[in-house]
Protein backbone atom coordinates (compact mmCIF):
# COMPACT_ATOMS: atom_id res chain seq x y z
CA UNK A 1 0.00 0.00 0.00
CA UNK A 2 1.10 3.35 -0.94
CA UNK A 3 0.70 5.77 2.21
CA UNK A 4 0.61 9.95 1.11
CA UNK A 5 0.43 12.12 3.67
CA UNK A 6 -1.70 15.11 1.79
CA UNK A 7 -2.49 16.96 4.89
CA UNK A 8 -0.54 17.61 8.27
CA UNK A 9 0.40 20.26 10.46
CA UNK A 10 3.75 20.66 9.11
CA UNK A 11 5.42 20.84 6.06
CA UNK A 12 9.24 19.76 5.05
CA UNK A 13 11.74 22.56 4.04
CA UNK A 14 12.23 23.25 0.28
CA UNK A 15 8.49 21.37 -0.32
CA UNK A 16 5.90 23.92 -1.13
CA UNK A 17 3.31 22.41 0.32
CA UNK A 18 0.45 24.16 2.55
CA UNK A 19 0.25 22.74 6.01
CA UNK A 20 -3.09 23.34 8.64
CA UNK A 21 -3.57 22.00 11.88
CA UNK A 22 -5.66 19.30 10.38
CA UNK A 23 -5.50 15.72 8.67
CA UNK A 24 -6.07 13.69 5.65
CA UNK A 25 -3.94 10.95 4.17
CA UNK A 26 -4.30 9.22 0.75
CA UNK A 27 -4.01 5.49 0.43
CA UNK A 28 -3.69 3.29 -2.50
CA UNK A 29 -3.66 -0.21 -2.66
CA UNK A 30 -4.77 -2.69 -5.03
CA UNK A 31 -7.89 -1.19 -7.19
CA UNK A 32 -8.57 1.39 -4.62
CA UNK A 33 -7.98 4.66 -3.78
CA UNK A 34 -8.85 6.18 -0.72
CA UNK A 35 -8.69 9.66 1.33
CA UNK A 36 -8.61 9.05 5.20
CA UNK A 37 -10.16 12.56 6.45
CA UNK A 38 -10.13 15.46 4.71
CA UNK A 39 -8.25 18.29 6.17
CA UNK A 40 -10.09 21.10 6.98
CA UNK A 41 -10.04 23.56 4.15
CA UNK A 42 -9.48 23.83 0.44
CA UNK A 43 -5.34 22.83 0.63
CA UNK A 44 -6.36 18.96 0.18
CA UNK A 45 -7.10 19.99 -3.19
CA UNK A 46 -3.84 22.24 -4.30
CA UNK A 47 -2.09 19.27 -2.35
CA UNK A 48 -3.16 17.08 -4.35
CA UNK A 49 -3.35 18.59 -7.84
CA UNK A 50 0.63 19.08 -6.94
CA UNK A 51 1.34 15.55 -5.66
CA UNK A 52 -0.25 14.27 -9.13
CA UNK A 53 -2.58 13.03 -7.17
CA UNK A 54 -6.39 12.96 -9.21
CA UNK A 55 -9.27 13.06 -6.53
CA UNK A 56 -11.78 12.54 -9.16
CA UNK A 57 -10.58 8.76 -9.32
CA UNK A 58 -11.35 7.79 -5.67
CA UNK A 59 -13.21 4.97 -4.84
CA UNK A 60 -13.83 5.39 -1.03
CA UNK A 61 -13.49 8.18 1.84
CA UNK A 62 -13.34 7.41 5.48
CA UNK A 63 -13.96 9.70 8.33
CA UNK A 64 -11.79 9.24 11.25
CA UNK A 65 -14.41 11.15 13.23
CA UNK A 66 -16.47 14.29 13.17
CA UNK A 67 -14.54 17.11 14.40
CA UNK A 68 -14.15 19.84 11.32
CA UNK A 69 -10.45 19.21 11.21
CA UNK A 70 -10.64 15.63 10.08
CA UNK A 71 -14.64 16.37 7.38
CA UNK A 72 -14.55 20.17 6.75
CA UNK A 73 -12.24 20.16 3.38
CA UNK A 74 -14.97 17.26 2.52
CA UNK A 75 -17.17 20.06 1.43
CA UNK A 76 -14.17 21.80 -1.31
CA UNK A 77 -14.01 18.23 -2.45
CA UNK A 78 -18.08 18.00 -3.01
CA UNK A 79 -17.70 21.14 -4.66
CA UNK A 80 -15.44 20.35 -7.21
CA UNK A 81 -16.13 16.12 -7.74
CA UNK A 82 -19.00 14.51 -8.39
CA UNK A 83 -18.90 11.77 -5.16
CA UNK A 84 -21.71 10.16 -6.00
CA UNK A 85 -20.37 6.27 -6.61
CA UNK A 86 -17.90 7.03 -3.79
CA UNK A 87 -18.46 5.07 -0.69
CA UNK A 88 -17.88 7.04 2.23
CA UNK A 89 -17.54 4.74 5.24
CA UNK A 90 -17.91 6.56 8.85
CA UNK A 91 -19.32 5.95 12.38
CA UNK A 92 -23.11 7.10 12.79
CA UNK A 93 -22.69 9.71 14.66
CA UNK A 94 -19.77 11.13 12.68
CA UNK A 95 -22.26 13.54 11.22
CA UNK A 96 -23.84 14.70 14.32
CA UNK A 97 -23.56 18.31 15.20
CA UNK A 98 -20.55 19.18 17.06
CA UNK A 99 -20.05 22.08 19.57
CA UNK A 100 -17.17 23.65 21.55
CA UNK A 101 -19.02 25.78 23.87
CA UNK A 102 -21.39 27.41 20.67
CA UNK A 103 -18.37 27.22 18.48
CA UNK A 104 -19.35 24.66 15.62
CA UNK A 105 -16.86 21.81 15.44
CA UNK A 106 -18.64 19.74 13.62
CA UNK A 107 -18.78 18.04 9.89
CA UNK A 108 -19.91 20.36 7.11
CA UNK A 109 -22.79 18.18 6.00
CA UNK A 110 -25.36 15.96 8.04
CA UNK A 111 -25.71 12.37 7.79
CA UNK A 112 -28.92 12.70 4.93
CA UNK A 113 -27.21 15.05 3.33
CA UNK A 114 -24.23 12.49 3.04
CA UNK A 115 -26.56 9.95 1.60
CA UNK A 116 -27.88 12.24 -0.74
CA UNK A 117 -23.98 13.81 -2.05
CA UNK A 118 -22.51 10.02 -2.20
CA UNK A 119 -22.54 6.39 -1.29
CA UNK A 120 -22.65 6.58 2.32
CA UNK A 121 -22.16 3.67 4.51
CA UNK A 122 -22.59 4.67 8.13
CA UNK A 123 -20.84 1.75 10.37
CA UNK A 124 -20.13 1.43 14.29
CA UNK A 125 -18.67 -2.19 13.92
CA UNK A 126 -15.26 -3.43 11.73
CA UNK A 127 -15.35 -3.28 8.43
CA UNK A 128 -12.85 -4.86 5.55
CA UNK A 129 -12.22 -2.68 2.83
CA UNK A 130 -9.94 -4.97 1.46
CA UNK A 131 -8.41 -7.94 2.41
CA UNK A 132 -5.07 -6.31 3.84
CA UNK A 133 -7.26 -3.08 4.75
CA UNK A 134 -9.25 -3.20 7.86
CA UNK A 135 -11.95 0.16 9.00
CA UNK A 136 -12.23 -0.28 12.83
CA UNK A 137 -15.47 0.98 13.76
CA UNK A 138 -16.17 2.21 17.61
CA UNK A 139 -13.53 1.34 19.97
CA UNK A 140 -14.15 -0.05 22.90
CA UNK A 141 -12.49 2.13 25.85
CA UNK A 142 -10.57 -0.70 28.01
CA UNK A 143 -7.74 0.87 29.80
CA UNK A 144 -7.94 3.38 32.42
CA UNK A 145 -6.08 5.90 31.58
CA UNK A 146 -6.76 7.21 28.06
CA UNK A 147 -9.69 9.74 27.21
CA UNK A 148 -12.06 9.86 30.01
CA UNK A 149 -13.27 13.49 29.38
CA UNK A 150 -15.40 14.97 26.36
CA UNK A 151 -14.42 16.65 24.01
CA UNK A 152 -17.60 19.86 23.98
CA UNK A 153 -20.70 18.34 22.89
CA UNK A 154 -23.31 17.14 20.35
CA UNK A 155 -26.60 17.03 19.81
CA UNK A 156 -29.18 15.00 18.69
CA UNK A 157 -32.50 14.91 18.91
CA UNK A 158 -32.48 18.96 19.87
CA UNK A 159 -30.38 17.89 22.90
CA UNK A 160 -26.83 18.57 23.86
CA UNK A 161 -24.72 15.48 25.08
CA UNK A 162 -21.38 15.51 26.48
CA UNK A 163 -19.16 14.71 23.54
CA UNK A 164 -17.12 11.30 24.20
CA UNK A 165 -16.44 11.35 20.24
CA UNK A 166 -17.57 7.72 20.24
CA UNK A 167 -17.29 7.91 16.66
CA UNK A 168 -13.84 8.00 16.56
CA UNK A 169 -11.75 5.34 14.86
CA UNK A 170 -8.78 4.13 12.58
CA UNK A 171 -7.66 1.91 10.20
CA UNK A 172 -5.32 -1.17 10.08
CA UNK A 173 -3.27 -2.51 7.02
CA UNK A 174 -1.79 -6.11 7.64
CA UNK A 175 1.72 -6.66 6.61
CA UNK A 176 3.69 -9.72 6.62
CA UNK A 177 5.35 -7.77 9.90
CA UNK A 178 2.14 -7.38 11.69
CA UNK A 179 -0.28 -4.63 11.47
CA UNK A 180 0.80 -1.16 10.30
CA UNK A 181 -2.39 1.53 11.96
CA UNK A 182 -3.42 4.80 10.73
CA UNK A 183 -4.97 7.45 13.11
CA UNK A 184 -7.12 10.56 12.90
CA UNK A 185 -6.67 11.97 16.38
CA UNK A 186 -7.14 9.04 18.53
CA UNK A 187 -9.73 10.40 20.70
CA UNK A 188 -10.39 6.73 21.80
CA UNK A 189 -6.79 6.34 22.96
CA UNK A 190 -3.84 4.71 20.71
CA UNK A 191 -3.65 2.15 22.93
CA UNK A 192 -7.31 1.35 23.25
CA UNK A 193 -7.24 1.41 19.36
CA UNK A 194 -4.07 -1.11 19.18
CA UNK A 195 -5.63 -3.32 21.49
CA UNK A 196 -8.52 -3.26 19.92
CA UNK A 197 -6.74 -3.56 16.34
CA UNK A 198 -4.96 -6.85 17.53
CA UNK A 199 -8.32 -8.32 18.71
CA UNK A 200 -10.53 -7.30 15.27
CA UNK A 201 -7.60 -8.19 12.92
CA UNK A 202 -6.65 -11.42 14.75
CA UNK A 203 -3.09 -10.38 15.07
CA UNK A 204 -0.54 -8.93 18.13
CA UNK A 205 2.53 -7.76 16.08
CA UNK A 206 2.09 -4.43 15.14
CA UNK A 207 4.68 -3.24 12.51
CA UNK A 208 4.05 0.45 12.75
CA UNK A 209 2.12 3.25 13.90
CA UNK A 210 1.04 6.57 12.02
CA UNK A 211 -1.75 9.46 12.76
CA UNK A 212 -2.61 11.66 15.22
CA UNK A 213 -2.46 10.61 19.34
CA UNK A 214 -4.43 13.75 20.89
CA UNK A 215 -1.32 13.77 23.16
CA UNK A 216 0.05 17.08 24.27
CA UNK A 217 1.06 17.14 28.23
CA UNK A 218 3.91 15.23 30.00
CA UNK A 219 1.52 13.43 32.28
CA UNK A 220 0.62 9.96 33.32
CA UNK A 221 -1.09 9.58 30.23
CA UNK A 222 1.82 10.04 27.57
CA UNK A 223 4.17 7.78 30.26
CA UNK A 224 1.68 5.31 30.26
CA UNK A 225 1.30 5.43 26.34
CA UNK A 226 5.26 5.44 26.04
CA UNK A 227 5.41 1.98 28.17
CA UNK A 228 2.66 0.13 26.06
CA UNK A 229 4.24 1.50 22.50
CA UNK A 230 7.47 0.07 23.76
CA UNK A 231 6.27 -3.60 24.23
CA UNK A 232 4.47 -3.12 20.62
CA UNK A 233 8.39 -3.49 19.31
CA UNK A 234 7.63 -1.56 16.66
CA UNK A 235 9.79 -0.79 13.65
CA UNK A 236 8.53 3.23 12.89
CA UNK A 237 6.95 5.54 14.96
CA UNK A 238 4.88 8.49 12.84
CA UNK A 239 3.32 11.03 15.26
CA UNK A 240 1.51 13.58 13.08
CA UNK A 241 -1.30 16.43 13.31
CA UNK A 242 -1.86 16.28 17.35
CA UNK A 243 0.81 15.33 19.26
CA UNK A 244 2.74 18.05 21.00
CA UNK A 245 6.75 18.61 20.80
CA UNK A 246 7.19 17.64 24.41
CA UNK A 247 5.41 14.51 23.47
CA UNK A 248 7.39 14.11 21.01
CA UNK A 249 10.23 14.43 22.61
CA UNK A 250 9.63 11.83 25.40
CA UNK A 251 8.82 9.42 22.49
CA UNK A 252 11.89 10.10 20.48
CA UNK A 253 14.12 8.92 24.14
CA UNK A 254 12.37 5.32 23.76
CA UNK A 255 11.30 4.94 20.44
CA UNK A 256 11.58 4.79 16.71
CA UNK A 257 9.69 8.09 15.63
CA UNK A 258 10.00 9.54 12.12
CA UNK A 259 8.98 13.00 11.60
CA UNK A 260 5.72 13.29 9.60
CA UNK A 261 5.18 16.01 7.28
CA UNK A 262 2.86 16.90 4.35
CA UNK A 263 4.21 15.27 0.91
CA UNK A 264 5.55 12.06 3.06
CA UNK A 265 5.16 8.99 0.78
CA UNK A 266 5.41 6.00 2.57
CA UNK A 267 5.21 2.45 0.94
CA UNK A 268 3.84 -0.02 3.46
ZN1 LIG B 1 -10.83 15.56 16.87
ZN1 LIG C 1 -7.72 16.46 14.77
Amino acid sequence: MKLTVLVDNFTYIDQYYHGEPAAAYYLELEDKRILFDTGYSEIVLSNAEKMGIDLSKLTHIVFSHGHDDHTRGFKFLADKIDLANVEVIAHPACFLPKYSGDLYIGAPYSLQEMQAKTNFKPLAESYALTDKLIYLGQIPRTNDYENKEPIGSYEQDGKREADYLLDDTALAYRTNEGLFIITGCSHSGICNIIEYAKKVCGEERICGVLGGFHIFEDDMRLAKTVEYLEKCNLQKLYPAHCVSLIAKAKMMAKLPVVEVGVGMQLDI
